[in-house]
């Protein structure tokens, strides 16, 4: 089953309602005790301990689950509510946006980091006693096993005792998990979003879908999800697409390679495909250059043209190797409906196995796959995920 939003997780703006129930506010906003002052307004003494056993009770089976999600430009952070020990009963009861410091350092990240947990916590009636869980992404490859973030966008975070400096910097006690941006993209969207779809329209259980997350924004990045498991490799280096050799002898990477699939599929790389080749080197958005497209301007139209053309070569050469049932783009780039007309057709002729090509979709969470799957990542990576009856 698709879970029930509390409001479309594309909206990022930050402080948003759940819609009221049948007391004309949602449970899960109030503590039990507000929740039973309220009854008692409106009701005699017995009814109002009946209420408050029920509710004492409800209570008890909820879960809430804190997730934080690192960029390099801003982090987000959120809180979901769990229905018993069923992912798809969830709501966002709260999510929250601030700039991540670049220039500072990782004591200043987790000062600025509690503010906003406290506040977060305060805005949902919650003790951080009552997380089960703090899910984290972060821009950079994790360590499976130790933890560790060993290359990575933010420098702070680099060869640092993650565990240790978060949970004693927020004094939380309950489990902790660290991971890859682009992992939690995967996994928001295998169990939450295209990919659940995708698997209900096709009648495929959870636990056999293989899911390639590719997010083409200002850069390229990937999360692998096989058999329903997020796959990490030796030392979380798994899913690190954008360094794949696209170009023998290319365009020169900042990782110090050349020709990497970043340098031609990434935003930044469309539009200095575009830029370049105009009389004045124009200096245009993505979006400006698909709205040219629109109007018609051939040499926007043949930049997609061409950017589409090497997409294809990219998710040809992933599908040979994973053979996915899905491919979900992410970041600025899919979000343009230009990419995807034909594309899967192309695929089959790339890939070894020509028959029912990986389907292409965009992402359904939106800019919000990053936070929820970090949420996720005790749930489904940490102790408590059962893969096996995983559906
Ligand atoms: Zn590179």
């Amino acid at each position: 089953m698709v879970p029930e939003l509390a409001y479309p997780l594309h909206n990022s703006s930050a402080q948003e309602e759940i819609p009221a129930n049948i007391l004309g506010v949602s449970p899960l906003s109030l503590s039990s005790s507000k929740m039973l002052s309220l009854i008692s307004l409106s009701r005699p003494a017995p009814l109002t301990w009946i209420a408050g056993f029920f509710i004492f009770v409800y209570t008890l089976t909820m879960g809430y689950r804190m997730g934080v999600d690192v960029g390099g430009t801003k982090t987000e952070i959120c809180i979901l509510a769990f229905e018993g020990r069923d992912y798809t009963q969830y709501q966002v009861l709260h999510r929250e946006r601030f700039p991540t410091d670049r220039t500072g350092n990782l004591n200043s990240f987790l000062r600025t980091l509690k503010a906003h947990v406290q506040a977060a916590l305060k805005h949902s009636n919650l003790d951080l006693s009552a997380l089960e869980s703090v899910g984290v992404g972060l821009p950079g490859s994790i360590n499976p096993v130790t933890q560790v973030m060993s290359q990575g966008s933010v420098a702070f975070f680099k060869d640092k005792n993650l565990h240790q400096e978060f949970k004693s910097a927020l004094g939380f006690k309950g489990e902790m998990l660290f991971d890859n941006d682009a992992n939690c993209f995967a996994l928001a969207e295998t169990y939450l979003g295209a990919g659940r779809n995708w698997t209900q329209a096709n009648q495929v259980p959870m636990n056999r879908l293989c899911l390639i997350g590719v997010i083409l924004g200002t850069g390229v990045g990937g999360g692998l999800v096989i058999e329903g498991r997020l796959i990490r490799g030796s030392r979380g280096g798994a899913g690190e697409i954008g360094h794949i050799t696209l170009v023998e002898s290319g365009h020169p990477c900042y990782c110090g390679k050349f020709g990497c699939a970043e340098q031609y599929l990434s935003g930044t790389a469309f539009q200095r495909f575009y830029s370049a080749r105009t009389s004045a080197l124009e200096h245009l958005s993505g979006a400006e250059i698909f709205k040219r497209a629109d109007e018609n301007d051939p040499l926007a139209v043949a930049s997609i043209e061409h950017y589409r053309d090497y997409l294809v070569t990219f998710l040809s050469n992933l599908s040979n190797l994973l053979d996915p049932h899905v491919i979900v783009l992410g970041g600025g780039m899919s979000t343009q409906p230009r990419i995807y007309p034909g594309i899967s057709e192309r695929l089959s002729k790339g890939c070894f196995l020509t028959e029912n090509p990986p389907a292409v979709l965009p992402n359904t969470c939106g800019d919000s796959a990053g936070v929820l799957g970090a949420a996720l990542l005790p749930l489904f990576t940490g102790t408590e995920f059962d893969w096996e009856t995983t559906q």
